[in-house]
């Protein structure tokens, strides 16, 4: 038996697919300590995890203080979270031996935790597998696009962030990618290797175990009795949800239309303020997803992985409207390989929002697809495969 330090942001999108392998871990005999913020100790205290938090209002204010609308930027601020992680990592586990860290890859500057607990780590990634030379491409297309000074600043706001914080911690940080994509020799990428871009090209240190969560067998929801078919599932996901002129796009394109249309909008949205509601929609702030996902002939999504994937593997065709983050990859890679359509909501005419639904409803060739890339993810292993590859690296590790 092992302890592990496992550290995470706050957002479901990170915490919900490593709740499986946390209960799998502990089932077979890890002991995990596991560092989130406030409103995720439930969820992760009932897979039997020792739940330690962190205040994951400041971390999205340090995280979000500087220029985050490009991803270096974004990497910029992950490193300066370590202000606010670090104190309440040594805080919380002084004198508490651990034998290894698995850190999500962006949230929790866990590469840098692990470095200076001098412990082994395993990266868990709730998006595509990024390389070196993947992100090395990203510097490249930005530097492209943005003015000499503009992407001069953010380099050296980089640097002056990361010359900080590996003096005030002895730590390395040598790149954009280490900051950004906090990568370790093992990382467990919730996705398929079938659905992952050049999936077949990404090296062994990423084991692609698929979606962690299980599809329920039972219908629990109050909802059912009220739900027709067919049936289009509408969320925007956790994060990017405040979007009152995209809610009122669908009810224009998709009311008094021949579909039953279930939108879930968040809890931060007002249901009344979002004005009349067509008839065929029923709204609501929160809904058990994939049991939802069970009863849809069509997704309109953000495309954030955990939604995409969680629609893929029931063999349900998307429509991806990025709203920010990897969403435009995600919807790129869904576009490619016909298993939906990528969107521009700023752009869309509701007539033509409507054409795109109908002509996907009808078009059993894109079900088939996605239904091959749900075989992809249900065959990936999910939870037992994780936890398969996370003992494995305990061996080469020569961890017991
Ligand atoms: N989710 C849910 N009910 C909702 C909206 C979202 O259960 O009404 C879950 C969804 O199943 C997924 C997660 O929240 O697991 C959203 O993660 P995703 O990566 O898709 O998007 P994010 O919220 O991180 O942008």
């Amino acid at each position: 038996m092992a302890r592990i330090l496992f550290l995470n942001g706050g957002l479901e999108g990170h915490v919900n697919p490593t709740l499986e392998v946390v209960r799998e871990l502990i089932r077979r005999g890890e002991e995990v300590v596991y560092l989130t913020t406030e409103p995720m100790r439930q969820r992760v205290e009932e897979t039997g995890a020792d739940v330690r938090t962190f205040d994951g209002a400041r971390f999205s204010e340090v995280m979000r203080s500087g220029d985050i609308r490009h991803f270096v930027g974004v990497a910029t601020g992950l490193l300066r979270t370590a202000d606010v992680i670090i104190p309440r990592v040594l805080e919380e586990t002084q004198g508490e031996p651990f034998d290894y860290v698995i850190h999500d890859t962006m949230l929790g500057c866990g590469r840098i935790v692990a470095q200076l607990l001098h412990l082994p780590a395993i990266a868990s990634c709730t998006t595509f597998a990024r390389s070196a030379l993947d992100v090395e491409r990203m510097l490249k297309d930005l530097s492209a696009t943005l003015s000499y000074d503009e992407y001069e600043r953010l380099i050296q706001d980089f640097h002056a962030v990361r010359d900080s914080v590996s003096q005030r911690y002895a730590v390395t940080v040598d790149s954009v990618y280490e900051a950004y994509c906090n990568p370790e020799p093992l990382a467990l990428v919730y996705t398929s290797q079938y659905f992952q871009p050049d999936g077949e090209h990404c090296d062994d240190g990423f084991q692609f175990v698929g979606p962690t969560r299980k599809v329920p067998t039972t219908q629990t929801v109050e909802l059912w009795e009220t739900l027709s078919s067919p049936l289009i599932y509408i969320s925007l996901g956790t994060v990017f949800n405040q979007a009152p002129d995209f809610y009122r796009l669908c009810f224009e394109a998709l009311g008094d239309s021949p579909y039953q249309v279930l939108l879930s909008v968040g809890v931060k949205t007002v249901v009344e303020d979002l004005g009349m509601i067509p008839k065929n929609f029923l709204v609501r702030n929160y809904v058990p997803q994939l049991e939802v996902l069970g009863q849809a002939q069509l997704f309109i999504t953000h495309g954030g992985m955990n939604s995409v994937n969680e629609g893929l593997l029931q063999g349900v065709p998307l429509v991806v409207l990025p709203q920010g983050a990897d969403q435009f990859a995600v919807g790129d890679r869904i576009a490619d390989m016909g298993a939906g359509v990528r969107l521009d909501y700023r752009r869309l005419p509701p007539t033509e929002f409507r054409g795109q639904v109908d002509r996907i409803m009808n078009n059993s060739a894109m079900r088939g697809v996605c239904r091959e890339i749900g075989k992809s993810l249900q065959r990936a292993g999910g939870a037992a495969r994780a936890v398969e590859e996370v003992f494995k690296f305990k061996t080469k590790m020569g961890i017991r």
